[in-house]
């Protein structure tokens, strides 16, 4: 077979590839891939349940979008950009000559995405079960729908190792304060080198296996997918921020209005309200089952981790000690503070959540 030249490198060879069995055309120097009429559909049809409920893809291409200096590698046309799908910023190449279609590095990935977002609504649409109303009604606790995250969400697991380890000194002395003390967080000792630690060091210490585990359970349900839209670094920052946030809220809350200046603030739930912050900013097609009495709803987390902050603010507003409400409401915005300025460059990298806050 004679050799075939790259369209976006000119004098480069393309190298026959496999790809999900399919053979194909690379350009090893761009990372861009030449699909022979109809090579394209059969890559992607793995990825489309309902295939071919659409057709081929050369006839269901949106509006043409101008023309391109590249050249056709099998019969030298010029290429042509078409839309991807009708109104969708994914732009690909077609050869109207042989239908044979350039994608661009990177374009493959973007393409599949098209074919995820049934599923994902699929999934999120999901009606709740016995299963739900059970796991709600014993443990007080809301059930996720969401997409999944496509990466192993490693920090998500660490963070909650390392909370679960730290419990277990607390729960083996009979006087845990000795250990609260020293390393979480008090409001009259401000300023001072040692606090300025415990900003961090109080974000991983638990009063009991009740209080770990209800904040575990969140950072489990909402870290997966907050991890898998900031990436890994992003996403550690984040979290040990929104807590530095929540505690310097509570240290400021407690020495002008609170008044309880000596005693340790601990738990993670100032960087988990940051989490749900992002959540909310990020995620607002998700559901979260929320439960009234018995009675069960899917709520989007707007509404969710709104009648949340509103409880939050009215136990802060009626003075209910015990749980630092201000360390909640500090976190929980600087969580969607932290959303509302990276949130251009989340929806660049994560196409299906782009699509899926869209709709
Ligand atoms: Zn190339
Ligand atoms: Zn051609």
């Amino acid at each position: 077979m004679a050799s075939l030249d790259c369209p976006q490198c000119r004098h480069r060879r393309l190298d026959p590839i496999h790809y999900d069995a399919v053979e194909i055309d690379a350009c090893v120097h761009c990372g861009g891939l030449w699909f022979d009429h109809n090579e394209l559909d059969k890559v992607v049809r793995t990825y489309d349940p309902d295939y071919p409920r659409k057709g081929p893809i050369v006839e269901t291409l949106g509006q043409r979008a101008g023309e391109t200096h590249k050249q056709c590698p099998r019969c030298k046309a010029s290429l042509v950009t078409h839309e991807f799908e009708q109104g969708r910023d994914l732009k690909i190449d077609l050869c109207h000559a042989c239908q044979g279609i350039w994608l661009d590095n990177g374009e493959l990935d973007h393409a599949k995405i098209f074919y995820e977002i049934p599923e994902a609504v699929e999934q999120i649409k999901r009606e709740t079960t016995w299963g739900h109303w059970l796991f709600q009604f014993f443990l007080q606790l809301p059930v996720e729908f969401n997409i999944k995250a496509r990466a192993f969400p490693i920090i998500t697991v660490i963070l909650l190792v390392l909370n679960g380890l730290l419990l277990l000194p607390v729960m083996s002395t009979q006087a845990p304060e000795y250990l609260w003390y020293p390393w979480g967080l008090i409001p009259d000792d401000i300023g001072s080198f040692h606090w300025f630690l415990t900003l961090v060091t109080h974000q991983f210490l638990h009063g009991g296996w009740g209080h770990l585990l209800a904040n575990m359970y969140f950072l489990y349900i909402l870290g997966d997918n907050v991890e898998d839209t900031m990436g890994r670094i992003l996403f550690l920052l984040f979290y040990l921020l929104c807590g530095l946030v929540a505690g310097v809220t509570h240290v400021g809350y407690e020495l002008t209005i609170g008044g309880a200046t000596s005693i340790p603030a601990i738990g993670a739930s100032g960087a988990i309200s940051g989490l749900m912050g992002a959540y909310l900013y990020i995620f607002r097609k998700a559901k979260l089952t929320f439960m009234l009495i018995i009675f069960q709803f899917k709520l989007s987390p707007i509404w969710y981790f709104g009648i949340w902050l509103g409880t939050n603010v009215l136990f802060l507003i009626v003075g209910a000690p015990e749980v630092s409400w201000a360390a909640h409401i500090g976190g929980f915005l600087a969580g969607l503070v932290f959303s509302y300025f990276i949130y251009d460059s989340i929806l660049k990298t994560n196409p299906l959540i782009r699509y899926l806050n869209q709709s």
